[in-house]
């Protein structure tokens, strides 16, 4: 079997707020784990998973914005060759949803008309410390054309991990 082996290619970037759990949400869709402890960083800039999506091998090239989150240090070519983004904010931190405009602008610049933008709410696990309602969030991702779903890298939660990736997934040919 060739590295090869995969009929679609596709580029999936997490971007928003140091601290939301990117790099923990990539963790546990590539590797099944949460990692213990404060600040995971990994050591590469991306990580690869090949999933089945209607009988079709789909590799999953999936970028970590890794410690680059502050604003207009991510350059165009991070954005550039993306077939989807996922903005990801925690339900527990209000600050985090209120830079999501901010987040919307830098796509609006940087990003292919054509990227597909999913909104992610994480850290349901700590429902208890919600600042930011579903309803809320529903509202703005409507508004701005996006998928919205809540998660948690802590929780693994397949059937939402699932939802997700059929969600974003409309491959181009590799
Ligand atoms: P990043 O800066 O966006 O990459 O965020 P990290 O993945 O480094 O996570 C930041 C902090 O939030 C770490 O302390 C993680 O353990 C924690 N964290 C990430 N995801 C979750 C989650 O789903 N639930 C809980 N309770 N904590 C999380
Ligand atoms: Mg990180």
């Amino acid at each position: 079997m060739s590295m090869e082996d995969y009929d679609f290619l596709f580029k999936i970037v997490l971007i928003g707020n140091a601290g939301v759990g990117k790099t923990c949400l990539v963790r546990r869709f590539t590797q099944g784990l949460f990692p213990p402890g404060q600040g995971a960083t990994i050591g590469v800039d991306f990580m690869i998973k090949t999933v089945e999506i209607n009988g079709e091998k789909v590799k999953l090239q999936i970028w970590d914005t890794a410690g680059q989150e502050r604003f207009r240090s991510i350059t165009q070519s991070y954005y550039r060759s993306a077939n989807a983004l996922i903005l990801t904010y925690d339900i527990t931190c209000e600050e985090s949803f209120r830079c999501l405009p901010e987040w919307l602008r830098e796509i609006e610049q940087y990003a292919s008309n054509k990227v597909i933008t999913v909104l992610v709410g994480n850290k349901i696990d700590l429902a208890d410390k919600r600042e930011v309602s579903q309803q809320r969030a529903a509202e703005f991702s409507e508004a701005q054309d996006m998928y919205y779903l809540e998660t948690s890298a802590k929780e693994s939660d397949n059937a939402r991990q699932n939802t997700l990736v059929n969600n974003v997934s409309s491959p181009l040919p590799g």
